[in-house]
């Protein structure tokens, strides 16, 4: 059975659900929707359905939900079938004009797929199943729309075959939002990130043009225009299928535990298991306050290793990762190895959002690579600059990813605002992001790792890229969509339909 999108908390449930921002949003004529009908694909403008599709799991928009808000809505659903009629709609649009947000799992927590001026929400779930595997190559070709958690059930079950690629979002979401935002895996130090697992894509154009990017081991004929719709999240072009490389289904498996008496000691072993060009399907260093949260492990930060894949592998990642945790110059410890087990019983669990905003307070991630050089600089320059801001009450953070020349690293703060208003709530938020994230560019950090930037991070793309490299982004966006249909307002790109309803002034 298809998935479906999962809403990320209730609606209040008082009334009819509005837009918590004013921008302009723009409505459909009869005779438009009756043409995008006759494209084949599904069009509704019921309310609820609306306002559900109009949302997504970006953590301040889920505080708006107890009062009915959501931050926009869009003003019809259309969900094509196939990449033909995907083309079709957008032909439409952008003769008329109208703004077109691509939406999938709905599972973005950046507000990506909000759909800021109205317009057309396009809904890409019935693009959904796997068209065929190359069994040779170890290629699997599936449509963009295609729920994770269906998607490597039917692969695993009638191939042999795995992606690897596990977000903890994994039945939230489709292949189509992976590749969207260039997202990641937790396993991804042994199966790549998105970017890495892709051989090619089916893209469509604003103006419903279809093209197909890739589709070699490696080739040499102009740039790779993969990775120009990778990450690109929906602001370049209409992702409608994939071929991604597969993995024969892991046959050992290696599990360790370490402590160490700081972070930083735990980052370094991190580095050099990393430098001796080990990729550990997960390599997960907790600060202490993390660790002993989830762990209960006391004042130490905890290191989990995770490897699988062929024995003579695994074997491998064993010895090395002994070594570089109990041979080193720093004190580790071996930790009972069932905390390995722990975490992979629970890393699918997405319920501690919900738990958390509906209780009140603040709460977010953010996530962003550094240089090794810098791990330890700005590990406590973010933890500290978020925890200084007034009412945040937590702020941590683990190391996820790690790579040869740096690491991600993923900082979790959670607040009560002064007062229980919308106002105060926002301007939590607003500080904690924008405290944060100044650090961390300041520090030599990325903007984001995996979770993209949407709407939320839009502000701080210039300082992110620079402005030759935004100029560079802006001109690729003004050859691609010259009428600025495809979800305008998010990635920084400015937009023709408004002003960018985000960030909020206070009081407003
Ligand atoms: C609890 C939780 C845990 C998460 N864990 C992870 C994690 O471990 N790793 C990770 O990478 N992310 C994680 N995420 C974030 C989110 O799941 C990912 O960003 C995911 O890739 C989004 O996919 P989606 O199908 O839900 O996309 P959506 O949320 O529907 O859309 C996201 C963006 O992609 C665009 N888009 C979607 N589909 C297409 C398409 N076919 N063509 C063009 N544009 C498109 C949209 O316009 C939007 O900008 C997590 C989210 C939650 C709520």
């Amino acid at each position: 059975m298809p998935a479906e999108p999962t809403a990320p908390i209730p609606f209040g449930g008082a009334g009819a659900v509005t837009a918590r921002f004013t921008s302009s949003t723009m409505a459909i004529d009869d005779a438009t929707i009756e043409r995008l009908r006759s494209t084949g694909s599904t069009v509704t403008r019921e309310a609820t359905q609306l306002a559900e599709a109009s949302r997504d799991w970006w953590p301040l928009a889920m505080t708006w939900a107890g009062a009915d808000q959501v931050a926009a809505l869009a003003a019809a659903i259309v969900a094509p079938t196939t990449p033909e009629q995907v083309a079709d709609v957008l032909r439409i649009c952008n003769e008329r004009g109208i703004p077109v947000t691509p939406a999938a799992g709905r599972s973005g927590v950046v507000g990506g797929s909000v759909p800021l001026f109205g317009g057309v929400l396009l809904d890409l779930c019935a693009l959904r199943g796997i068209r065929s595997v190359d069994a040779d190559s170890m290629v699997v070709d599936v449509l963009a729309g295609t729920f994770g958690d269906v998607f490597e059930e039917q692969l695993q079950a009638e191939h042999g075959l795995t992606v690897g690629h596990w977000p903890q979002s994994v039945a939230l979401s489709t292949v189509g939002g992976w590749l969207a935002c260039r997202g990641a895996g937790q396993l991804s130090n042994r199966y790549g990130k998105i970017e890495d697992i892709v051989v090619g894509l089916d893209v469509v154009l604003a103006d419903g043009t279809m093209l197909t990017t890739g589709g070699h081991a490696r080739q040499s004929a102009g740039p790779d225009l993969n990775q120009l719709f990778i990450g690109s999240e929906g602001t370049l072009g209409v992702i409608t299928g994939a071929r991604l490389r597969t993995h024969r289904i892991a046959t050992a498996n290696h599990r360790s535990a370490w402590s160490f008496p700081t972070f930083e000691a735990g980052a370094d072993a991190c580095r050099r298991i990393s430098q001796r060009g080990l990729a550990p399907a997960a390599l997960r260093l907790y600060d202490a306050a993390e660790a002993d949260r989830s762990y209960s492990t006391g004042d130490v930060a905890v290191l989990l290793v995770f490897d699988e894949g062929d024995p003579e592998i695994v074997k491998a990642a064993t010895a090395i990762t002994e070594q570089e945790c109990a041979g080193g110059k720093i004190n580790a410890t071996a930790l009972d190895d069932s905390l390995v087990e722990k975490w992979l019983g629970h890393r699918n669990d997405v319920s501690s959002l919900e738990a958390l905003i509906s209780r009140g307070y603040v709460v977010d991630t953010m996530e962003l690579t550094v240089a090794w050089a810098d791990v330890d600089a700005l590990y406590g320059t973010v933890r500290d600059a978020i925890a200084a801001v007034p009412g945040v009450m937590a702020a941590s953070a683990h190391l996820s990813h790690s790579y040869s020349d740096g690491a991600c690293l993923y900082f979790t703060f959670a607040g009560k605002p002064l007062e229980p208003t919308r106002e105060a709530t926002e301007a939590l938020y607003m500080a904690c992001w924008n405290e944060g994230t100044s650090a961390a560019l300041r520090m030599g950090g990325s903007l984001s790792h995996h979770h993209g930037v949407g709407l939320n991070r839009a502000r701080f793309m210039v300082d992110a890229l620079g402005e030759g490299a935004m100029h560079t982004l802006e001109a690729i966006k003004a050859g691609l969509d010259p009428n600025g249909i495809l979800n305008p307002g998010k990635l920084g790109f400015s937009s023709g339909f408004g002003v960018v309803p985000f960030p909020v002034e206070p009081g407003e």
